[in-house]
């Protein structure tokens, strides 16, 4: 029987989480099951709205925020946030551990 492939993804590429209006992906769900991002909510009314008109990756790249490795941004990376307005996105590459 297989595992919960859901689990093997954690921490590596997380499965495609829609683009919140406050610019990150989706990190969970509310009670209804309705994508959040749980950095945001409370904090700004965006983290509850999908951005349904996201803002175009192509040739954008994205910088750990602890490390500064560089990669090409994509929405599948962990805690990305699409930042279309400076130079380059962000995302966390692991480099801390997954706790
Ligand atoms: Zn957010
Ligand atoms: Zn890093």
């Amino acid at each position: 029987m297989e595992l919960g492939i859901n689990e093997t993804l954690i921490g590596t590429e997380a499965p495609l989480m829609p683009l919140m209006k406050c610019g990150h992906t989706a990190s969970g769900k509310d009670s209804q099951g309705s994508p959040v991002c749980v950095a945001c909510i409370g904090i700004y009314p965006g983290a509850r709205q999908i951005d349904e008109n996201p803002p175009s990756l192509t040739g954008r790249s994205a910088k750990c925020v602890y490390c500064g490795k560089k990669v090409t941004s994509k929405l599948s990376l962990a805690y990305f946030q699409s930042r279309i307005n400076q130079e380059e996105d962000r995302y966390y590459c692991g480099c801390k551990g997954w706790d």
